[in-house]
């Protein structure tokens, strides 16, 4: 039972075109904490979704020919409203996604950041006039909305890895069909009934959840849908990129990392605990941008390890609408399995756990107990795999070009961490890491105002920031010829 002082933000249906659309098929939403089924949402295919293309279709003209100032308006409208609900929609969150309450309070407010961010972007989506090739020529540049845009979202961050896409979206004048996880479309679909309260007109926005292969086959090769946003896994990122080919669809991927985060001998040592505790650890291990291998100097090494036990040891993992859980549950079952087997993996390597969280969660939830391993090897699965999960393992190394070899040893690029009080080491390493983002001295690197985005195997485009509205504007070069007088 789902208990909401706002129940009309908890709804099941598809969004589209304005309207509510149930399905004769449904799907369970599962509590991570407990197993249980929390709700039965309406599951649809390829023919919803090619519905929610027309709408969207429908809904472009006359949202992209709307004052920059006026789509601006609804923006801000939405945001206010996603505010004013925040609790329950942190709630909602909670109890589809697991992640503690405290985390799911800070995702709504980070989520609604793009869109007030996005809001004020909206009116500065400014052209160029370059100097003539000649002089009866005006060249004028113009930046239009990319047209309709496609958006998949995953399940770690169930708001704010859509509303950074479609916030960037709306504010350039597209209109957009996302497609949520299924694991987490409650909080997708509260997002949904905000932005129709806003006013936000009946088309601009459809959410279409179910069978995602049969959706993403709509959302990849329909020729009116003339970009993609994806947010996920690298291997079905890759996947639907390709398809999108089919019809040169622009794209935009976000995929996983695999996070270096190196602390050398001369770091703060506290901050180096506390940056790992706060990138390791948050959202239980399943975060893109959580630190994957830690790398640490010899020097500072059995320091450093002894303190961060220290903090790991206080981790309790349990039900996220506890007051004493600190770390939720992971997702599903298999998530567990996979750091079970990433730490039996690194142990047969001869690494040792130094230190374990608890488990005060329910049975029938998916826990994993926090641990932290030292003498991890460089080729241990933990360092080759996003582990997405409470496992923290150290790697020792020795002088600065180990680590940035190690830390680029890999085919992801997306956020890499540096410890140092050596200012001109942290420039140069920093430099070298071959990654979208570098944390100096800080384990938190996400915010609207800055670009997101990885290199490599981790996808390209950049979400929030001035960037963030590029991947959803064309450049039109209106090249004039003028006749002397
Ligand atoms: P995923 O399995 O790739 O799923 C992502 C989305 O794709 C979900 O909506 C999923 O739907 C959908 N999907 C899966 N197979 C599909 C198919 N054949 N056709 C169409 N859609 C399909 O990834 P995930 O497990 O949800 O998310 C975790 C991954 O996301 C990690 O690798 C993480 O690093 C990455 N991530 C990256 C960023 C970033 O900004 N770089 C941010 C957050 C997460 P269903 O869930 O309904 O199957």
């Amino acid at each position: 039972m789902i208990d909401l002082a706002n129940p009309e933000l908890l709804r099941t249906e598809a969004y589209i075109g304005g309207a509510w659309q149930g399905s004769e098929e449904s799907y369970s939403v599962q509590n991570p904490a407990s197993g249980e089924t929390i709700a039965h949402v309406a599951r649809h295919g390829s023919q919803s979704a090619s519905l929610a293309v027309d709408a969207a279709s429908a809904a472009l003209p006359a949202w992209a020919a709307l004052g920059a100032g006026d789509r601006a308006q609804f923006l801000r409208r939405w945001h206010d409203l996603i505010v004013a609900n925040t609790e329950d929609l942190a709630r909602l969150m909670t109890l589809e996604q697991g992640k503690p309450l405290a985390e799911s309070r800070g995702e709504i407010a980070y989520a609604a950041s793009f869109i007030s961010w996005f809001a004020e972007e909206a009116r500065r989506i400014n052209g160029t006039v370059i100097p003539g090739n000649s002089a009866s020529r005006r060249l004028t540049v113009i930046r239009q909305p990319v047209g309709v845009v496609a958006a998949i979202t995953p399940w770690n961050f169930p708001a704010a890895m859509i509303t950074r896409k479609v916030g960037p979206a709306l504010a350039a004048g597209c209109t957009v069909v996302l497609k949520p996880s299924e694991l987490t479309p409650l909080s997708a679909i509260a997002l949904a009934v905000l932005a129709d309260a806003a006013g936000i007109a009946a088309g601009v926005f459809n959410i279409v959840s179910g069978d995602a292969p049969a959706i993403g086959d709509v959302l990849t090769t329909d020729p009116r849908v003339r970009k993609f946003s994806f947010t996920g896994s690298t291997p079905v990122g890759k996947m639907l990129a390709a398809k999108c080919m089919g019809t040169v669809k622009r794209v935009s991927l976000e995929l996983g990392g695999n996070a270096p985060f190196i602390v050398f001998d001369d770091a703060d040592i506290d901050a180096a605990v506390s940056g790992a505790m706060a990138s390791k650890f948050r959202n239980s291990g399943q975060t893109c941008v959580c630190a994957n291998r830690i790398l640490v100097q010899h020097g500072i090494y059995d320091r450093f390890a002894a303190a961060l036990a220290s903090e790991v040891a206080k981790l309790s993992a349990g039900d996220g609408l506890a007051d004493e859980t600190n770390q939720g549950p992971l997702i599903n079952a298999d998530a567990v399995r996979k750091v079970t087997a990433h730490r039996d993996d690194a142990v047969a390597r001869g690494a040792r756990i130094i230190a374990r969280g608890q488990v005060t969660g329910p049975a029938g939830g998916h826990f994993a107990r926090a641990a932290l391993l030292v003498d991890v090897p460089e080729d241990a699965l933990l360092a080759r795999e996003e582990t997405f999960g409470p496992l923290a393992g150290l790697i020792r190394f020795d002088e600065e070009a180990d680590a940035i070899r190690i830390a680029n040893a890999t085919t992801a690029g997306l956020a890499a961490y540096v410890f140092t009080n050596d200012h001109d080491r942290g420039v140069r390493v920093s430099e070298g890491l071959a990654y979208g983002i570098v944390g100096l001295n800080t384990g938190a690197v996400s915010t609207e105002v800055a670009p997101f985005g990885g290199i490599k195997e981790s996808g390209f485009g950049r979400e929030g920031s001035q960037f963030g509205v590029d991947d959803y504007v064309s450049l039109k070069l209106i090249a004039a010829e003028i006749k002397a007088k």
